[in-house]
């Protein structure tokens, strides 16, 4: 078991280094390339939901956990923001409450494909919750 845990604001510039802090996090377990990507893909989508619809012109926190236990990651990605009034529907491919802006709804789609399992909690105007696990193939642990 090897913990970590990080807090930063929920700003734009954050996605990128929440990327990198966990791509330099997994990298003692040696991913292939494609599990690193995708798992990079997965935060950053978790991470830019939160910094694009948790929070308003105030902003706020953005919390990254992460655990290994073996090959087997878990990651959660949390705000206390807004909230979501339906997760089952805020889950489906293409659905977006911001069709107006360049949202496409697939970021949840996204960390589905990518990850083994995807879990979210959420609580209207408490926050959301993205708990996303992943065991990775070969390498040595
Ligand atoms: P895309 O990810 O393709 O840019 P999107 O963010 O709208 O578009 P999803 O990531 O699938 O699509 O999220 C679907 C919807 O769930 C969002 O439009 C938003 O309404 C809601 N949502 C997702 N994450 C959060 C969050 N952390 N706080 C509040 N609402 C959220
Ligand atoms: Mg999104």
């Amino acid at each position: 078991m090897n913990k970590m845990e990080i807090i930063f604001e929920a700003r734009a510039e954050n996605e990128a280094f929440a990327r990198m802090v966990i791509s330099a996090y997994l990298v003692r377990l040696n991913p292939t390339v494609s599990e690193l990507s995708e798992v990079r893909t997965a935060v950053s989508e978790a991470v830019t939901n939160a910094v694009v619809h948790a929070y308003g012109e105030a902003g706020g926190a953005v919390r990254m956990r992460t655990h290994t236990d073996g090959r087997r990651v878990e990651i959660e990605i949390s705000d206390e923001g807004r909230g979501i009034e339906d997760v089952a529907q805020a889950m489906q491919p293409f659905f977006t409450t911001q069709p107006d802006s360049e949202r496409t709804g697939i970021g949840f789609a996204l960390m589905q494909s990518f990850m083994d399992d995807v879990r979210v909690d959420s609580v209207v105007g408490g926050g959301t919750r993205v708990t996303m696990r992943k065991t990775l193939g070969g390498g040595d642990a």
